[in-house]
């Protein structure tokens, strides 16, 4: 007889918009994995943007992670067991959220690292917020853990991918003229040595279809929420330590 299923937190509204398809694929890898009615036991904390763009914007991740951690030790109390946290860019907070909550985290990092060696490939492009592209928590993650090179735009390039996920895609708006911007900027990628490219923030694949790309696409969204159900499914064993709620202050 198949296991139980496990009960998974997710911090998402980072931004909603990319929440949704997360739940989506939790869900469909549950129903084809199990049949019948099944689903994924899921605890959705989704929060304000707005305060966690503010804390962004000011520079203030350490205000960042004690909300966040603040809301994952809440799922935790509620019968989470592990945690996904439905952004990339705030990732640069992982191990503070971890740390307060006691909740293992499942990093968007590992799931799309994991699955760019898997087929072979060593040199990656990435596209992300300007936090993602120009701060070390992924990239560095990406090369230690994996042994990937990893390459991003240009500034100028690197400056409208960032502006178009804030005032488009996070706001729900998906541009013919901002897909065809995201293709030339990758088709430069490629043309620089990229063999494929990680779609490292969770709204981009609300904009860009890896059909058009010349290289192949690896989707932060899909691949992580794909580990979450393998953590629903029993097929991922990850440790929980003891929470520590006075770190959030
Ligand atoms: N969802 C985005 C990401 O994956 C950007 C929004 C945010 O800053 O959290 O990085």
């Amino acid at each position: 007889m198949a296991s139980a299923l496990r009960t998974l937190g997710m911090l998402g509204g980072m931004s909603w918009e990319s929440t949704i398809p997360y739940y989506r694929n939790l869900n469909r890898v549950i129903r084809t994995a199990r049949g019948g009615h099944h689903s994924a036991p899921l605890l959705l904390c989704s929060v304000d943007f707005d305060e966690i763009e503010r804390f962004q914007a000011s520079d203030d991740w350490d205000g960042a992670g004690r909300l966040l951690g603040g809301k994952a030790w809440s799922l935790a109390n509620a019968g989470a067991e592990a945690l996904l946290l439905c952004t990339n860019t705030m990732h640069r907070v992982a191990s503070q959220i971890e740390a307060i909550s006691g909740l293992p985290l499942l990093h968007v990092g590992d799931a799309c690292g994991a699955a760019i060696r898997n087929v072979g490939l060593r040199r990656i492009g990435l596209l992300g917020t300007r936090y993602t592209m120009e701060m070390d928590f992924l990239i560095e993650r990406l090369q230690q853990q994996f042994e990937l090179e990893v390459l991003v735009p240009e500034a100028d390039d690197r400056q409208l991918v960032h502006r178009v996920i804030f005032d488009e895609l996070c706001q729900g708006e998906v541009l013919a003229s901002s897909r065809r911007s995201f293709v030339r900027i990758i088709d430069e990628l490629a043309r620089r040595g990229a063999e494929g490219v990680l779609l490292g923030c969770t709204e981009i694949s609300l904009l860009v279809d890896p059909a058009e790309l010349a290289i192949p696409a690896f989707d932060s969204t899909q691949l992580h929420a794909q580990a979450g159900a393998r953590f629903i499914l029993g097929d991922l064993q990850l440790e929980r330590r003891p929470a520590d709620l006075a770190l959030a202050g």
